[in-house]
């Protein structure tokens, strides 16, 4: 008979309890052990939660204090020496360290799992490094389980997909060349668990999605040969994505069971039903990266043909990935319309999808749910809030000739160089400036009401005016008006525009102890009114220098939402852009000679797949050009891009024509840019030369310097001279004085001035940038 299955629950907590408790840890507030059992009873609501939901098979391991891949860095003893030796076991304290640095020891770098907004910490390997068992989670958290009188699947993350997440610190080494010396720990974990009573173990290889290296294929032929008879048997989970060229490796890898995502990828069942395989198949038919109801006529009809081809023994019922990328229960949600909740499902909802499948295959009456379950779906697609037929004809009528400028840069450089009439080597910031406890007090008391949206105008209104005149006294050239009115970039347009909708509890792991609540798209999107249009003018109006208006671009309000999947992405992020095309064209109505539309999350919307990858930049462009295009020449159009790499997709970024782009380069130390220069990047360039995420105050010289190198590479009449991204997260003391330095860094390029001093080495981690999350 087939069973239910889960591939790993959200463990922040429906009200974000695990955060509370690990931040509390981290302030010297609550003692370690009180932290263990604040973990433990989490791990105890989540297992009966999704026991009394009718899951049977039930993750454990899955719980982390940080972040799954460090979990897996500290099984496999995996410890960067600056973090002190490896005793008996990883301590709590190392664990932490690795994650968040010390003062000594700078933290491991952060990066997305995949293609989700989930940050991992990145495994570091060295030469002639050592493993060995650093931690025995996995079998304490089943043997948890297992006192509670629930019988677990443990889930380990897998050796081939640990090793290729991680970074070579030392040059010539392949991670992989680790592969023999991490497996004996594996081996030694299963047999632990087997011992411990586990019968099956779930192993994440979601590397099997992506394009894989003959030697990622050979690795994952090792690993398995071992592994196989290690201990419990593997239930194989792939998931993002279909396995496609990887689906006969998987296929010949000697484990058990084999999960495929069917959500993203439905296809791939009849393929491997073709090629016929004696493993029990788990079937992800529940969107485990999107907060919608699932339609389960359709999945069920998948079910059933896997079920007729193999047998019902050898079937799982399950949800496409782990539910860590989705809010924990839809039912705490008490602001949102019942009809709009009618569309949704959050982690809780999604298991009950996933067993009433399960329950319909196994011939109990479920004809009342899913009469519900059609109806409800039906409501959805014929609903008028879902369906603007003018947005529709708007967005399907856009052609070539919106996409573009009307004239090419050169003309445009011109346009702009006479009325903005800056000195080389511009100064400007990217947009956000200090956000205060004051503001963010202010902000708190407004949404409760303590204080009229008069007063709270005011004192924006207060907080702007003081924010132009500092960057007047500093002496910066483009001004900006430092978004005080924004809690968020994503979520202060979402609010503007119609087809978003705001949940109050939809938390989702970001990084650690950080979550986001990423608005929803459930509609055709339009602007019914101007979204910035109030506060750029206003800015505009108390200075005069330039102002730069500030909007985030369409492909990253796409990205940091859940996106309606009753429509293609790119149509979608279409309606966006034009929402965003009428707020340029607003804002050049008001008189503003300078727009930024940001888009940090460009890169980070590619497809797992090379071969997926010019269709994506194609429309995301695209969609770029045609929020950004309708200006006449001398409105200058920036664009901001952080924290990714940029060498594989120039041509793309060039295809924005943004007449300027600023870009982080600081904690690469330019190496960045030289990507703009081999490919001749067109226009002009801000390599960010103050890392905002350092509390370090940046040194002129060091400023001069980076920006000296830039101008091997970049001509020197199309650089800018600004920081890294937003200031928001910055103290007003350290913002000053930087921008001074940095002013002052203009200044001297333009006398000329030399000052040949040494960079400092910086090592910087991650602070995590752009969502804010909370
Ligand atoms: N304009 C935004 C800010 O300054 C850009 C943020 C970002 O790049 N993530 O905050
Ligand atoms: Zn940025």
């Amino acid at each position: 008979m087939p069973v239910s299955a889960n591939l790993g629950f959200p463990r922040i907590g429906a009200r974000r309890e695990l955060k509370a408790a690990v931040e509390a840890y981290w302030n010297g507030t609550m003692p370690e052990a009180d932290l263990a059992a604040e973990g433990a009873r989490l791990r105890a609501r989540h297992w009966q939660l999704q026991r009394d939901a009718g899951i049977t098979l039930i993750p454990s391991n899955d719980f982390s204090f940080y972040d799954q891949v460090l979990d897996t860095t500290a099984l496999l003893g995996a410890v960067p020496r600056r973090f002190g030796p490896l005793g008996d076991r990883v301590t709590t304290a190392q664990y932490f360290a690795m994650a968040r640095g010390t003062q000594q020891a700078p933290a491991m770098e952060m990066t997305k799992w995949f293609d989700t907004n989930y940050h991992y910490i990145v495994p570091e390997f060295t030469n002639g490094q050592h493993f060995r068992l650093g931690s025995v989670k996995p079998v304490e958290e089943f043997l948890e389980a297992r006192d509670l009188g629930i019988q677990t699947r443990p889930v380990l993350l897998g050796p081939v997909t640990w090793l290729s997440l991680g970074k070579a610190k030392d040059p010539g080494l392949d991670p992989l060349a680790f592969l023999s010396a991490i497996l004996p720990i594996y081996v030694e974990i299963l047999s632990r668990l087997a011992a411990a009573g586990a019968d099956w173990v779930q192993i994440d290889e979601p590397i099997l999605v992506t394009d894989l290296s003959p030697e990622q294929s050979r690795a994952l032929r090792t690993a398995y040969a071992e592994l196989a008879s290690a201990g419990p048997q593997i239930m194989l989970a792939s998931y993002f994505g279909a396995l496609d060229d990887n689906l006969d490796l998987a296929l010949s890898l000697p484990v058990a069971g084999l999960h495929l995502d069917l959500v993203r990828a439905p296809w791939q069942l009849a393929d491997l039903l073709a090629r016929g395989s004696d493993k029990v198949l788990s079937l992800g038919l529940i969107d485990g990266r999107n907060v919608w109801r699932t339609e389960l006529a359709p999945a069920l009809e998948l079910a059933r043909g896997a079920v007729d081809a193999v047998g019902g023994n050898r079937i799982q019922i399950a949800p496409s990935c782990s539910l860590l990328h989705v809010p924990v229960d839809l039912d705490a949600e008490t602001g949102l319309d019942t009809e709009l909740k009618s569309w949704l499902a959050f982690a809780v909802q999604k298991l009950a999808e996933t067993a009433t499948i399960t329950a319909t295959l196994n011939g109990t009456d479920t004809a009342a749910e899913l009469g519900a379950n059609a109806a409800a779906l039906a409501a959805r697609r014929a609903s008028p809030r879902i369906h603007d037929p003018k947005v529709k004809a708007r967005a399907s009528a856009v052609s070539n000739a919106d996409l573009a400028r009307k004239s090419a840069y050169p003309a445009r450089q011109r346009a702009q160089a006479a009325r903005l009439n800056l000195p080389a080597f511009p100064t400007t910031s990217i947009g956000s400036f200090p956000q205060t406890t004051g503001i963010r007090r202010a902000r708190a008391d407004h949404r409760k009401g303590l204080i009229s949206d008069t007063e709270y105008d005011a004192f924006l209104k207060r907080e702007t005016d003081a924010c132009i005149r500092k960057q007047e006294e500093i002496g910066l050239d483009l001004l900006v008006h430092g978004e005080f009115e924004r809690n968020d970039m994503v979520e202060y347009f979402g609010e503007h525009l119609s087809g978003y909708a705001f949940t109050k509890l939809g938390w989702v792991q970001s990084y650690g102890s950080r979550c986001v609540k990423p608005p929803l798209i459930f509609g055709d999107v339009s602007r019914p009114q101007p979204m910035t249009v109030g506060w750029s003018g206003y800015a505009q109006a108390q200075t005069a220098r330039p102002m730069k208006a500030m909007l985030t671009g369409p492909v990253t309000i796409l990205q940091w939402s859940f996106v309606r999947d009753d429509q293609p992405r790119s149509e979608t992020c279409r309606q966006i852009a034009l929402a965003i095309r009428d707020e340029v064209a607003d804002l050049e109505a008001a008189g503003l000679p300078a727009i930024q539309i940001d888009e940090p999350a460009l890169r980070e919307g590619l497809p797992l797949r090379r071969r997926d990858w010019e269709a994506y930049l194609g429309w995301a462009v695209d969609c770029f050009r045609l929020s950004s295009a309708p200006v006449r020449d001398d409105t200058q159009i920036h664009t901001h891009m952080c924290y990714a790499e940029f060498n594989d997709i120039m041509p793309a970024i060039a295809a924005m024509d943004a007449d300027v782009i600023s870009v982080e380069t600081s904690r690469s130390d330019m190496e960045l840019l030289e990507a703009f220069g081999d490919f001749s990047y067109p226009n002009e360039i801000g390599p960010g030369v103050w890392d905002i995420h350092s509390p370090r105050i940046p040194e002129t010289d060091d400023m001069v310097q980076l920006l000296r190198k830039a101008s091997s590479v970049i001509p020197a009449e199309r650089l800018w001279v600004n920081p890294d991204c937003g200031l928001k997260t910055r103290g007003w003391p350290e913002t000053e004085a930087s921008l001074k330095n940095l002013v002052a860094a203009a200044q001297l390029l333009r006398e000329g001035g030399q000052t040949p001093l040494p960079i400092e080495p910086k090592g910087l981690a991650l602070a995590g940038c752009g969502c804010a999350s909370h």
